[in-house]
């Protein structure tokens, strides 16, 4: 049997470029937040299910999300990133293995994230379905300096326990 007799562990890292506009908005861990930028993305541009997915896949040396969903395929363009999660949550190579917590860095200099941490940890607790005690969600500015501090872009780092599904 694969994968049985001991856990494993999987990091992420995504970045997504941030344009100034109107009436714009992103999405962060599922959660939709106003404010004056949108991502620049092939699909939704949801740095934090990207890093949770490539951290998952990672876990169980699965390959990464571009492998998955590559950005050249149109039917993924403007796609609901946590149709993403629902995919890689299936992937064969996860079967032996229950998902033991996650834990995330959101970076952004703007839109400040502290009010949202709460619905953001709540939908990832409902997307990777995990009590509230097992999601970590920590954001935090870049201090104005380089790409995301200069508002230009967002990022989030990622990681993820897993553990045999029985025994
Ligand atoms: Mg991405």
């Amino acid at each position: 049997m694969r994968g049985t007799g001991d856990g494993r562990i999987g990091i992420g890292f995504d970045i997504h470029r941030l344009e100034p506009t109107a009436d714009g908005g992103i999405v962060l861990g599922g959660v939709a937040i106003p404010c004056p930028y949108r991502t620049v993305a092939h699909s939704d541009g949801d740095v934090v299910l990207h890093a949770l997915c490539d951290a998952l896949l990672g876990a169980v040396a699965g390959g990464d999300l571009g492998e998955l969903f590559p950005d050249t395929e149109a039917a993924h363009a403007g796609r609901d990133s946590a149709d993403f999660v629902r995919i890689v949550r299936a992937r064969p190579e996860l079967a032996p293995f229950r998902l033991v917590n996650l834990d995330v860095n959101i970076v952004a200099q703007e839109p400040r994230l502290g009010p949202h941490k709460p619905a953001i940890r709540r939908r990832l607790g409902e997307l990777f379905a995990l009590a509230p005690d097992r999601v970590g969600v920590k954001a935090r500015s870049h201090e104005h300096v380089d790409a995301v501090g200069e508002r230009r872009a967002v990022l989030c780092h990622a990681a993820v326990l897993l553990a045999p599904a029985t025994g």
